[in-house]
């Protein structure tokens, strides 16, 4: 028999079916809102100003292709350090922040979690529920347990934050929590500054171990704004991880462009931590791809490209926010009378619309508005053409 003979096939991942879904769909209507990028208002992929500009300075300083250090470009790793604990920062200043390039967030994620399995083999982690989706599978990969803690309440259109809090209250000491930074996926309810210092007492005298997903830094209120809860961990003293992807805020999807930084305690803390992160790096896949860091490094640490960046990621943000009020004006219009004005207090490229399985089975079969089965939609594919057709579809179906 073949070698491979009792190899089954693998489960499709949900999302990349309904896009070939999509894709095969004749309806010339047809809108696909189960994506997870940001679409500018011609339903394109936007190409940011400030990475055709590094890149032409790269090209015209042509360089040769060597390997880079396992931990990826050294102005690159600074650059994400300044960026997601600000470069004044004690934390940075005194050397404890250990940070590795990583391929995308992805990797990020992946980098920490063979760390942590083999720091503390026993721990649980526990992920938001509902959660992205790689979430469980990465963790479950890496060897661990996973669980979930609560998080959305359909019922009140929100976070059940008091449930969330409960169950951090009774995890296991050691147990690893997967929280994300800001623009939660899949459903856009963030919690608030005050909310955010109950969970990091509860993690700090529960003695968990925090692990911040920042995958849309700049997606929901601002680069600052977005980034504070890491702020307020620094001030609490905590251990903690982050995972970076800038896959998203400079839309360099293909380019895997990532980071994973670990607070430690001291400078000689993270430097034994940064030695044990470039080991699983170096027994993975040796070290980090050239090009994508390079532009991200190039654009944050020169001001007129930073500022162009900046003046960009904010132009993806308001758009996003007029789709969400546009959204809520629409479905009225089209004469839904529940309050759906809870979709512009969501942040982010996403929406749990609140739609059920049939509502959008429904979409999908009458109208060709495709969204995930969950309710959740990306209104950062919404534009000025499709979003009246979206609008009009979702009110026939509630
Ligand atoms: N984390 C969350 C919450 C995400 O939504 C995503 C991408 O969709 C990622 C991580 C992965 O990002 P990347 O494509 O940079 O690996």
């Amino acid at each position: 028999a073949s070698l491979f003979a009792a190899v089954e096939m693998a489960p499709r991942d949900p999302i990349l079916g309904l896009n070939e879904q999509f894709n095969a769909d004749p309806n010339p209507d047809k809108v696909n809102l189960g994506v997870g990028v940001y679409y500018d208002d011609n339903g394109k992929l936007p190409l940011l100003k400030c990475v055709t500009q590094a890149e032409k300075q790269l090209v015209e300083a042509a360089k040769p292709r060597g390997y880079l250090p396992i931990d990826g470009i050294a102005a690159y790793d600074k650059a994400v350090q300044g960026l997601v604990f600000g470069a004044e920062s004690q934390a940075v200043q005194s050397g404890r922040v250990a940070t590795v390039q990583a391929l995308g967030g992805t990797g990020g994620l992946k980098i920490g979690a063979d760390f942590l399995k083999k720091l503390t083999p026993q721990a649980k982690v526990l992920i938001s529920d509902p959660s992205w989706e790689n979430h469980r599978a990465l963790f479950e990969n890496a060897g661990f347990q996973v669980g979930t803690y609560p998080y959305y309440d359909a019922g009140r259109r929100g976070i059940d934050f008091d449930a969330m809090l409960a169950a951090l209250r009774a995890a296991e000491p050691g147990t690893i929590v997967v929280l994300h930074a800001c623009c939660h996926n899949p459903t856009g309810y963030d919690l608030t500054p005050a909310q955010w210092e109950q969970v990091i007492e509860a993690i700090g005298s529960r003695g968990l171990v925090p692990f911040l997903d920042m995958a849309y830094q700049g997606f929901g209120e601002g680069i600052a704004e977005d980034g504070a809860v890491i702020g307020q961990f620094l001030k609490a003293g905590l251990p903690m991880f982050v995972s970076t992807s800038f896959s998203k805020s400079f839309s360099l999807y293909g380019e895997r462009v990532g980071a994973l930084s670990v607070v430690c305690s001291s400078k000689e803390e993270a430097d034994r931590v940064l030695s044990q992160l470039k080991r699983v790096i170096r027994t993975n896949y040796s070290n980090p791809p050239t090009h994508g860091a390079q532009v991200v490094a190039a654009v944050l640490t020169t001001p007129a490209l930073r500022q162009t960046w900046e003046d960009e990621l904010a132009t993806m943000r308001v758009r996003i926010k007029q789709m969400r009020e546009l959204l809520v004006q629409k479905l009225r219009a089209a004469g839904v009378t529940q309050d759906m004005s809870f979709i512009t207090q969501q942040k982010g490229i996403f929406s749990y619309s609140g739609l059920t399985k049939e509502q959008m089975q429904r979409l999908r079969s009458e109208f060709g508005v495709y969204g995930v089965d969950s309710g959740r939609i990306c209104v950062a594919a919404l534009n000025t053409r499709n979003i009246d057709y979206v609008a009009r579809a979702i009110a026939k179906v509630l």
